[in-house]
């Protein structure tokens, strides 16, 4: 490492640690180092996630977010570079997403909807016999009642860990002396002594060795291990994250008219569920309160089997929405989410710890705005660690890509009032 960088150390090789690695890379006044737990980049929740990308959120700083992410992931090859040929690089699917709600949430979702078109975001409101005219493939039943809304731009990234391989490898691109340090696992920090306790690197267990890595920055995004990371930066947080167990399901639709059409993703607020229909993995899973409230004491050690009850009921749900659905070869499967448990919002912050940043809690919701959230972490450290700013006091608004929206990261600080608007649309 040159002395007159800074060294980095990141916490996390999935989407958001290749994330801030690549936005790092881009600047000539980093070094970054990555340490990952498993042999590889993007192994960890991020390979598990549905990653749909779609701008419809209920609070003004998700939507921006959002909506700057889709224009990331719409001009992929472009963000990563030219570290890989165009056929290398991820697909991003872009089918668009039907939402369906129960008529109850109609007026309370109007004013959601007023500000998504306030803030640019293009959406499509539908009757149910506007739904069954556009979307033949899905059914829209008039009992029991419901509304729907068409995103046309959304739609999902083919394969979310080739997706945080792109990211690695442009970094490296861009920046050689990037590397990922993996199968290695951070068990400790050094501080500088109190009262500064300025973070000075960690302490790394890797092939039955424990090496200490120099840092003048760290940054935890250990997604579902954040909050153990935090209690071994010694720096719990006033906001807590916690795991949370997700069920879904993989299989092959065999009934589905595959190449002759596109089915739109589908989130689906009245069955309870979300279906990505993709040729080779068609995914469902669930958004209901009741599967989103079991949360783990351990993000290492939770039950993978889901059970056959749950299976058949949702599969009867797909079944219901979309009539020609044939799911066969299912194989149901569990996710972990890095939940922010007051709000369901991330956590972009630095922290009490001098040195010590979080970029955690994307809350089962934030693949989308990954790229993104590398671009705002990197502000905040240069805003703090070159240009001597406090984001405490000052808190920071960046542009963001793309789309030019000022969005205030304080919105996501650790020190917020919970947002009222909590679940992975909020
Ligand atoms: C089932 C599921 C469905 C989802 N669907 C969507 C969706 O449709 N749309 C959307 O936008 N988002 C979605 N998400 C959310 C999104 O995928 C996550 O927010 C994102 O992938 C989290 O990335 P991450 O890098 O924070 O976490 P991870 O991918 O978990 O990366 C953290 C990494 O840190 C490593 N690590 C942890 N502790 C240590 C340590 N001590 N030392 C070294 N390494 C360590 C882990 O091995 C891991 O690889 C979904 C998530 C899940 C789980």
């Amino acid at each position: 490492m040159s002395a007159s960088k800074i060294p980095v150390v990141i916490v996390g090789g999935g989407v958001i640690g290749c994330s801030i690695a690549l936005e790092l890379a881009r600047d000539a006044r980093f070094d970054t180092t990555i340490v990952e737990r498993n042999s590889e980049v993007g192994q960890g929740s991020t390979a598990m996630s549905t990653a749909i990308i779609r701008q419809y959120y209920r609070h003004a700083e998700s939507v921006k977010l959002a909506r700057s992410g889709m224009q990331v992931w719409s001009r992929w090859r472009e963000w990563v570079g030219e570290s890989r040929a165009a056929s290398d690089v991820v697909d991003f699917r872009q089918v668009g997403v039907l939402w369906a709600f129960p008529e109850s949430d109609r007026a309370s979702e109007a004013e959601h909807l007023a500000q998504c078109a306030r803030l640019g975001v293009q959406l499509e409101e539908l009757t149910v016999s506007a739904a069954r005219d556009r979307f033949p493939d899905y059914a829209f039943a008039d009992t029991p009642a419901s509304f729907g809304l068409y995103e046309p731009d959304g739609g999902y990234v083919a394969d979310p860990s080739h997706a945080t391989r792109d990211l690695y490898a442009a970094a490296r691109a861009m920046a050689p002396k990037t590397r990922a340090f993996t199968s290695a696992e951070v068990i400790g920090f050094e501080h500088t002594p109190y009262p500064e306790r300025r973070v000075t690197g960690v302490v790394v267990h890797r092939n039955g060795t424990l090496e200490t890595l120099a840092a003048a920055v760290v940054i935890n995004a250990a997604g579902p291990h954040s909050y153990a990371v935090n209690a071994l930066a010694g720096c719990p947080l006033p906001l807590t994250t916690v795991p949370n167990r997700q069920k879904l399901v993989n299989a092959r639709d065999v009934g589905l008219a595959w190449g002759v059409r596109d089915y739109p993703v589908c989130i689906d607020f009245v069955h309870g569920l979300y279906i990505k229909p993709d040729p080779e993995t068609f995914r469902m899973g669930a958004n209901m309160r009741e599967d989103e409230d079991e949360f783990l004491p351990n993000a290492d050690d939770f039950d993978e089997r889901v059970d056959d009850e749950w299976v058949t009921r949702k599969s009867a749900a797909v079944k219901t929405r979309m009539p020609a659905s044939q799911l066969a070869e299912l194989d149901p499967r569990v996710g972990v989410y890095d939940v922010t448990a007051a709000d369901w919002k991330p956590i972009l912050d630095k922290t009490p710890v001098p040195g010590y940043y979080v970029a955690i809690g994307t809350s089962g919701a934030w693949f989308k705005g990954a790229p993104v959230i590398g671009r705002i972490m990197r502000d905040m450290v240069v805003a703090n660690e070159i240009e001597g700013r406090d984001t405490d006091t000052e808190p920071l608004t960046v542009a963001l890509p793309f789309t030019e929206q000022a969005f205030r990261v304080g919105e996501f600080s650790r020190f917020r009032t919970p947002h009222a608007t909590a679940g992975v649309i909020g």
